[in-house]
């Protein structure tokens, strides 16, 4: 599996499909969730709300990920995933952790190949990018299935700095 760190804005990548920072309602929310939403239409919303009625009435726990379709946007699926809440005091790693390898379970099981992902809970919900980075980045090499390419898409030049540091093996410092 190929693991890159880009910068840019995730709604606009041409993916199989993009992870989405949601919380745990499903129903939006601020920061790349919003971002997602708004560029899917309300096909996205809709599909999250069904989730609700059916499967998922008490909402997404933290940690878990479930796949919508993606509206209007360039990729096909969309896998919601819930970040651990720093501000709630969930700073449990294996919280992380999973949101990444659940992620990529879900992946693996509706069939994308091609996965971008977001910095989870680096913003709102208040961890560290550093600390981010360094659990995104082991959660997905020691995850082993069905995917060719993961995509962390950063909207920062910072923390795609955090990012480039732990996929080149120099953490907490940017790459040369
Ligand atoms: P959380 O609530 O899990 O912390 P946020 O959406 O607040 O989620 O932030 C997670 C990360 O996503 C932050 O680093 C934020 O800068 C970044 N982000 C916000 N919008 C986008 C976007 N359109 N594409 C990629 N990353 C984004």
């Amino acid at each position: 599996m190929q693991i890159q760190a880009v910068r840019g804005d995730i709604t606009r990548e041409a993916v199989d499909a993009i992870v989405n920072a949601a919380n745990s309602s499903l129903l939006g929310g601020g920061g790349v969730d919003g971002a997602i939403h708004a560029a899917a239409g309300p096909e996205l919303l809709a599909e999250c709300r069904e989730l609700r009625r059916t499967r998922l009435p008490d909402g997404l726990p933290v940690g878990e990920a479930v796949t919508t379709g993606a509206g209007n946007l360039p990729c096909r699926w969309v896998i919601h995933t819930v970040g651990p809440n720093a501000h709630r005091g969930q700073t449990d790693p294996a919280l992380l952790r999973a949101c990444f390898a659940h992620s990529l379970d879900e992946a693996a099981r509706v069939g994308a190949r091609t996965v971008a992902m977001p910095a989870v809970s680096a913003g709102v919900y208040g961890w560290a990018a550093q600390d981010v980075a360094r659990v995104a980045v082991e959660a997905v090499r020691s995850w082993f299935g069905e995917v060719d390419l993961v995509r962390f898409v950063l909207f920062s030049p910072a923390v795609l700095a955090t990012f480039e540091g732990e996929l080149n093996g120099t953490p907490g410092h940017a790459p040369p």
